[in-house]
């Protein structure tokens, strides 16, 4: 058994972050549609004597908390909303709204983070600088965290830490490294169009179908062949549709993917021999291809410092727990944060207890978590400040 020292503070809160994150799971909000769950914050914060700003990045909060001695200011992050997900786990919390879910553990982080705010706040004095709470909303697909920055949640901030619960590992575990640990996460839709015709007589047509094989398996070699093979990158084709019926050749196919990469470079590589295909393959077979590439998040790039900063926290609650190396080619928004000034990003362990790390994945609609884990993630919230 893994010895973890959750702190004192924490451990006599810990029904009470338990029931804020129930009751943030029975509640699910999308997006920048927070406003339940920002109310929700806004007033804990405000109970615990901080200085308390709403409608930061649209529907986001931020508090900060004036320690009693000079120091810096240290941010510590927690996104607030849900999926477009229905949930089908049978739990006491389940989600009250059809086709909404917190199947992220973004309740849990709103909840860890409150629970570290509050004692933090009752050790005002003991505090050297500064501590700035920042409650995001929409780091599902919106990028909220740009929106926050935009309103001036990082203006005086000299670092910043962000944690997620992770099921794909166990409880009392933490996944930490310097360096990328997510991805570059692009989108793009491409159009095939053709000639379409009878399906037995193919001369003077300009079959799409035929032309989509040749251009997927052409686009899986930006991986294999361009790109070095001690660097990741992904690209992938989710989605196909096109053509009518058996016997009709098709004139139009449509195609949506996903790129993703560690390094700036290795995204722009990978946008620029997306197009040399696409018009190479066009010209090949007469078509006419059309790609709409869209930029998502960047890769989240742990700084070293602050790294350590988080693994020395991290051991002390749970010791060789601590600094398992976790990359994902998932991504987040925390990544703009950590573009503009140190930071890191991290993952807790929170599989739930006695199932198989990986058999609840997040983004499912039976995820649930280990709530231990909640205790100590916000533990080491209170650690990274108070060392
Ligand atoms: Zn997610
Ligand atoms: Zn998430």
């Amino acid at each position: 058994m893994k010895s973890i020292n959750i702190r004192p503070e924490i451990e006599t809160i810990k029904d009470e972050i338990i029931e804020t994150r129930r009751d943030i799971h029975k509640h699910p909000e999308l997006g920048f549609e927070v406003h339940r769950t920002a109310g929700l914050v806004a007033e804990k914060l405000k109970s615990y004597g901080l200085i308390v700003k709403t409608g930061i990045g649209k529907t986001g909060v931020v508090g900060d908390l004036v320690g009693g001695q000079p120091g810096p200011t240290i941010a510590l992050r927690a996104d607030m909303d849900a999926l477009s997900l229905q949930e089908t786990g049978d739990v006491s919390y389940k989600s009250i709204h059809d086709g909404k879910m917190h199947a992220c553990g973004h309740d849990g982080h709103t909840a860890m983070l409150l629970g570290a705010a509050k004692v933090l706040s009752e050790k005002r004095d003991q505090i050297k600088g500064s501590v700035r709470f920042i409650f995001q909303p929409a780091e599902e697909g919106e990028g909220g965290a740009r929106y926050m920055i935009e309103d001036g949640c990082l203006d005086g901030v000299d670092e910043i830490y962000g944690i997620h619960l992770w099921d794909y590992q166990g409880y009392g575990t933490i996944g930490i490294k310097s360096g990328p640990v997510l991805a570059s996460a692009d989108m793009f839709d491409i159009t095939i169009k053709g000639i379409g015709g009878h399906g037995a007589a193919p001369q003077g047509t300009v079959d799409c179908i035929v032309v989509a094989g040749h251009l997927i398996t052409a686009l899986q070699t930006i991986v294999s062949r361009n790109t070095d093979p001690l660097e990741s990158t992904v690209v992938t084709l989710g989605k196909i549709e096109g053509g009518h019926n058996f016997n009709i050749i098709a004139d139009e196919v449509k195609m949506y993917g996903t790129a993703r990469a560690y390094t700036e470079e290795n995204r722009q590589l990978i946008k620029k021999r997306m197009q040399e295909i696409l018009d190479g393959v066009a010209a090949t077979f007469g078509a006419v291809i059309t790609m709409d590439y869209e930029d998502g998040y960047p890769p989240t790039i742990n700084h070293d410092s602050a790294t350590e900063n988080a693994l020395k926290a991290s051991k002390a609650i749970v010791g060789e727990g601590a600094g398992f190396p976790y990359q994902s080619m998932g991504g987040e928004d925390f990544s703009y944060y950590i573009q503009k000034i140190p930071g890191c990003f991290f993952f807790i362990g929170s599989a739930p207890e006695g199932s198989e790390p990986m058999s609840v994945p997040h983004h499912c609609s039976h995820f649930d978590i280990d709530e231990r884990s909640l205790r100590v993630g916000a533990s080491v919230f209170v650690e990274l400040i108070m060392g």
